[in-house]
């Protein structure tokens, strides 16, 4: 039970925290009468998993030589990292081993030089045999000094190669590449929380204050909540534990957990000069909940 003077020493450090808020109200009020009431957070959790498959190069130079018939995606043995938390592993999944022509080179293992088009035509005169030669403005057509006048080259200068064929950087000259089939493995905690609160303080206030754990469960199923003194604890549990039992349809839940949290609060009825008004301490922390604080000395009280 919340003491007066821990009720008006709570209400000074939330006024001090306010910078335009007078501690003045603070200091001088009467705390009339201090309620205990219970604020109560239900949390449920579902951890679940869901599994794809993708191909993947190999570009690691392993033997995966076949060994059998590869195992479905859900029987390969994959376990989360930490429960409760989302996160991601890829796994290779045995026996998936598959070669493909290279869709660069068509499965050639070269591609044609476009500058001699693989037959080494001379890139200068364009495999005429004729070069154009520039004196001023006359131009005239000689023989082309790069090829001497063959149209052909030896070795050309675009793929310094004697017969147009470039190594197909995709496969290094190999005309196939090696895939695998990869297991993404997706686990996923879904979050829902209920606040019951009565008496105006912000829900995201309750659920960020320290309390006392009433009832905690962790199992691969839970069942709803189904005695409380307060109907609607059991009635938001069914309705939560029923939607996650249908929400995600392509991910299996393997695991559930819900805590029931009370949090206390405490309603201070306090009066000062023509002003009554109520606050409330809530959380073991002792936050303070004022909306109707008279924190300028003109608004809402007569003071003088
Ligand atoms: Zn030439
Ligand atoms: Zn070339
Ligand atoms: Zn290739």
């Amino acid at each position: 039970m919340l003491s007066k003077q821990a009720a008006k020493d709570a209400l000074l450090q939330h006024v001090n925290k306010h910078f335009f808020y007078s501690s003045t109200p603070a200091k001088e009020m009467t705390v009339t009468s201090i309620v205990p009431l219970s604020a109560w957070h239900y949390t449920l959790e579902s951890f679940t998993e869901q599994r794809s498959t993708r191909e993947t190069l190999c570009n690691d130079g392993l033997d995966r030589s076949l060994n059998g018939a590869p195992p479905h995606p859900w029987d390969v043995h994959c376990t989360p990292s930490t429960e409760f938390m989302s996160h991601q592993k890829v796994l290779e999944i045995p026996n998936t081993s598959v070669k493909k022509s290279c869709n660069n080179c068509n499965g050639r293992g070269y591609k044609i030089c476009r500058a001699c088009d693989g037959m080494n035509i001379c890139c200068h005169c364009h495999g005429a045999g004729l070069a154009w030669e520039y004196h001023g403005t006359n131009t005239r057509r000689v023989a082309c000094r790069t090829c001497y006048a063959t149209g052909h080259v030896q070795i050309c200068l675009g793929c310094k190669t004697r017969n147009g064929q470039i190594t197909c950087s995709t496969c290094t000259g190999k005309g196939s590449l090696q895939y695998y089939t990869e297991l993404v493995v997706k686990y996923t905690n879904h979050v829902s929380e209920y606040v019951l609160e009565k008496n105006g303080i912000p829900k995201d206030k309750i659920k960020g204050v320290r309390g006392q754990v009433v009832f905690q469960q962790n199992l691969p199923c839970v069942e709803p909540i189904s005695q409380h003194s307060e109907q609607q604890i059991i009635v938001n549990s069914m309705r939560m534990v029923n939607d996650h039992r249908q929400a995600w349809p392509g991910e299996k839940i393997i695991k559930q957990r819900q805590v029931l949290r009370s949090v206390p609060v405490s309603e201070v009825a306090y009066t000062w000069y023509d002003c009554n008004q109520r606050f409330w301490v809530f959380g073991n922390e002792r936050e303070v909940h004022a909306p109707d604080y008279p924190y300028q000395h003109l608004w809402g009280c007569n003071v003088s």
